[in-house]
């Protein structure tokens, strides 16, 4: 435990005041510690000590003009965490919130949910503080060819594949592919979560939500439970929340919330998932428009929160499925999940629940299914883009959604084997960090110390 606390403390210190990587770092070294004394090569080679390190840390200046033709400043990010078993991939992040940290945060975490999807990607994350919200069709087209002005140096098919995340969406994918081809004059598949006419897969758009679904299925089926005629609650309205919400009426559950950054809309008899498409994909409103055109919907503003209580997580339910940001789900929420009988989480966001949070979940021994397993589809499915791109060829949607669904499976498989080898059959957090782990830090000893 003294190494890896001396881990955790050089990670302070080095990084001072980027608290997401911080607690990135902590939740997956702490579990490490079962295989760290079973083995101590990965000591003696000092693979805690390289993968706190990124590979490299790349950040730059975007300059660009708005409507009114004001220059306009923001900073833009790109980190190569580790290539140990494949190119960098992960998303790229737009939202104000967005620093060194948290990009930090999200390329760690990538590694390890890389590494458990079996397919062959390392770890990367990228993003800018640029916040898309109220700005025009051109102004985003603006920025995105501002941003690849800069990035193109650093990716490419077999480096660097960036795809969505926060704020990024189909449409910037679309102009941030269109900048890349104009400057180098290749078409490659660097980037996913493409249009389909040039070289998108089927079943992208739909992978994170229905692979979170698909790895509570996996939690539930294990002891003998299931989502069919459930309760769920969903928090976040983007792209993982609404297939996240597609899937659980799939499977006959009824998801009964979904959120966004201004409140929560509480709809006891199912989300209307028509409405909230039309919504939040083709009129980018926010979920107030719900209420106004559903009236049996309850909505609380964010501003009607209780003091550290997400309300949300107020909604007694049989599965929840934080969907949105980090650190969205705190102690108090996970204490009232618990309280109203919550069985399983799924985490579709990346790192959505504070340690104390999981913990409690932990301790609680529910289904709690970690982001880095749970939500391993979108990521998976990026990679199944890259195998169409590479042969140039097209699955039908049956065919990856298939892949997709055998994939999550695997992690399952994969994580709760890993977490039994390690006599905590129910701990998933340290079944995946492992397992993770396990398979990149093999890599780097088998290449050598570079
Ligand atoms: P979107 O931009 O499509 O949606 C994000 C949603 O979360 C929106 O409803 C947004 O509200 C809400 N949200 C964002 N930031 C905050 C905040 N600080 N406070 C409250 N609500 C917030 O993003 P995605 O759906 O793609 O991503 C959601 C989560 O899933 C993220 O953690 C992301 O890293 C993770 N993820 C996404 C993958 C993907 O394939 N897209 C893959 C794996 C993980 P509003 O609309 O008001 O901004």
């Amino acid at each position: 435990m003294e190494y890896v606390q001396t881990i955790i403390d050089r990670v302070k210190k080095e990084n001072p005041e980027q608290c997401e990587f911080h607690q990135a770092v902590e939740e997956v070294i702490k579990t490490l510690q079962p295989l760290l004394e079973q083995e101590d090569k990965y000591s003696k080679k000092a693979i805690l000590e390289r993968l706190i390190i990124p590979d490299r840390e790349i950040h730059f200046r975007v300059t660009w003009m708005d409507d009114c033709g004001k220059i306009q400043v923001n900073r833009g990010y790109r980190i190569e965490f580790n290539n140990a078993i494949g190119p960098y991939k992960g998303g790229l992040r737009f939202h104000p919130s967005v620093n060194q940290g948290i990009i930090k945060f999200l390329g760690f975490e990538q590694v390890f949910k890389n590494s458990l999807t079996t397919l062959a990607m390392g770890g990367g994350k990228g993003g800018s503080d640029f916040d898309p919200k109220g700005k025009s069709d051109a102004e985003i087209m603006r920025f995105c060819q501002a941003f690849m002005n800069e990035l193109f140096r650093y990716i490419g098919d077999h480096t660097d594949v960036p795809a969505g995340d926060i704020g990024v969406g189909g449409r910037e994918i679309g102009y941030l592919f269109g900048q890349y081809k104009k400057l180098t004059n290749r078409f490659d598949g660097v980037l996913t979560g493409k249009g389909l006419n040039w070289g998108g897969s089927l079943a992208r758009t739909e992978a994170t939500g229905y692979g979170s679904v698909y790895f509570a299925e996996e939690m539930l089926k294990a002891r003998g439970e299931s989502l069919e005629g459930k309760i769920c609650t969903v928090s976040g309205s983007g792209n993982v929340a609404i297939y996240t919400v597609e899937k659980l009426y799939h499977l006959g559950a009824i998801p009964v919330t979904v959120s966004d950054s201004k409140g929560m809309i509480y709809d006891k008899d199912g989300i209307d998932l028509a409405l909230l498409k039309e919504i939040k994909e083709k009129r980018r409103e926010d979920l107030s428009a719900y209420a106004r055109e559903k009236t049996s919907a309850k909505y609380v503003s964010i501003k009607d929160y209780k003091d550290g209580i997400h309300a949300v997580w107020e909604i007694p339910c049989f599965a929840a499925f934080p969907s949105a940001t980090q650190n969205e789900l705190n102690l108090n929420d996970a204490k009232n999940l618990l309280a109203n009988g919550c069985k399983c989480v799924s985490e579709g966001a990346n790192m959505p629940s504070t340690l104390q949070a999981t913990e409690l979940f932990l301790q609680a021994k529910i289904c709690y299914g970690p982001a880095k397993a749970a939500n391993a589809g979108g990521v998976a499915v990026s990679g199944l883009e890259m195998s169409q791109n590479a042969s140039m060829t097209k699955w039908d949607f049956e065919m990856v959604d298939k892949r997709l669904h055998q994939i999550m499976e695997n992690i399952f498989l994969n994580v709760s084997q890993t977490a039994t080898e390690f006599k905590d059959p129910t701990n998933l957090v340290m079944g995946a960090n492992i397992a993770g782990f396990r398979k990149v830090a093999d890599a780097m000893i088998e290449q050598g110390i570079v």
